[in-house]
């Protein structure tokens, strides 16, 4: 039977709806042999969902790095998923405390230009409703659905809305930096969704190939938000540049539709990066 891995999710540490505990049983439900919690920013599902881990399942533990490429103004948010990496190395973990406080902040002058057009959601109401996980856009929209304001978290993501009218940017990790720090760390970065066109403006290849230059290991090329085209393109560029390809379901519980395992990366790449890494191990329960 051929593995099935799932190598990009995320939990009520940031903005997916089910507990790292329940990631994993979900996972494992799913018939995944392999999977990574990657939540925005953070590490605090790791304990929890190791804590849980289901017999038969591999846990990968990781993170979405908020990221930013300053090579256009204004810079062009980026995400980058880091495995394997020490916790603990202080630069990245100071990086990682930072842009959680950046979203915080952001997050409540967001509230305030809706509260300021008359919409009436409550800061404090949504950062208790993220539990302490990294609060993102996700949570406001949530309390907009809950405010009758809108029907759908992708309509809360329309222009009128988070996507546009009342989006503000973060203050994320330079890339380069995030690169470098994450293989200082013992981990491998792959870049999440580089050609999402449909989420917003994307990097040039030209950017990719610099970052493969210092330490990018791979990219992420079967995701919901790549068209067929965008795929394909995605594989090639791997190619041309020696990086390795994932596939992964950005799973997000009910906030998204997709499910676990929606796409999955090939036993070949994981190994791949199990092989690249030296900040923590994979775990496989009993
Ligand atoms: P933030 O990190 O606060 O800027 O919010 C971005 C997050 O919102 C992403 O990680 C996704 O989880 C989610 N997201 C972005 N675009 C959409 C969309 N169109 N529909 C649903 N969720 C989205
Ligand atoms: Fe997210
Ligand atoms: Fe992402
Ligand atoms: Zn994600």
């Amino acid at each position: 039977m051929i593995a099935r891995i799932d190598l990009h999710t995320h939990s009520t540490a940031s903005d997916g709806t089910l507990s790292p505990a329940e990631l994993v049983h979900a996972a494992a439900d799913e018939g995944l042999d392999v999977v990574a919690i990657t939540d925005h920013d953070t590490t605090a599902g790791w304990q929890p969902a190791l804590r849980a881990l289901p017999r038969g399942l591999r846990l990968v533990r990781g993170a979405e790095l908020s990221c930013r490429w300053s090579g256009e103004q204004p810079p062009v948010p980026l995400h980058l998923l880091a495995y394997l990496f020490d916790p603990d190395f202080p630069e990245l973990a100071a990086e990682l405390a930072r842009v959680r406080i950046a979203r915080a902040e952001r997050g409540e002058r967001i509230v305030a230009l809706l509260r300021a057009d008359g919409i009436d959601v409550s800061w404090t109401e949504i950062l208790a409703a993220a539990g302490g996980g990294t609060v993102g856009r996700p949570h406001i929209a949530h309390a907009l659905i809950q405010a009758g304001l809108v029907a759908t978290t992708t309509e809360a993501f329309g222009p009128d809305w988070l996507g546009e009218r009342y989006r503000l940017p973060k203050d994320d990790i330079d890339v380069f930096r995030a690169v470098r720090l994450v293989r200082a760390a013992g981990g491998v970065p792959v870049f999440a969704h580089p050609r999402a066109t449909r989420r917003g403006r994307i990097v040039p290849d030209e950017l990719i190939a610099e970052l493969a230059a210092v330490g990018l290991a791979g990219l992420e090329a079967d995701h919901e938000d790549h068209s067929p085209a965008e795929r394909a393109h995605v594989r090639g560029l791997a190619t041309e540049l020696g990086l390795l390809v994932t596939g992964s379901s950005d799973f997000h519980g009910t906030h998204k539709t997709v499910r676990l395992g929606a796409f999955t990366t090939e036993p070949e790449a994981y190994e791949r990066i199990v092989a690249a890494s030296s900040g923590v191990t994979e775990v496989a329960s009993g």
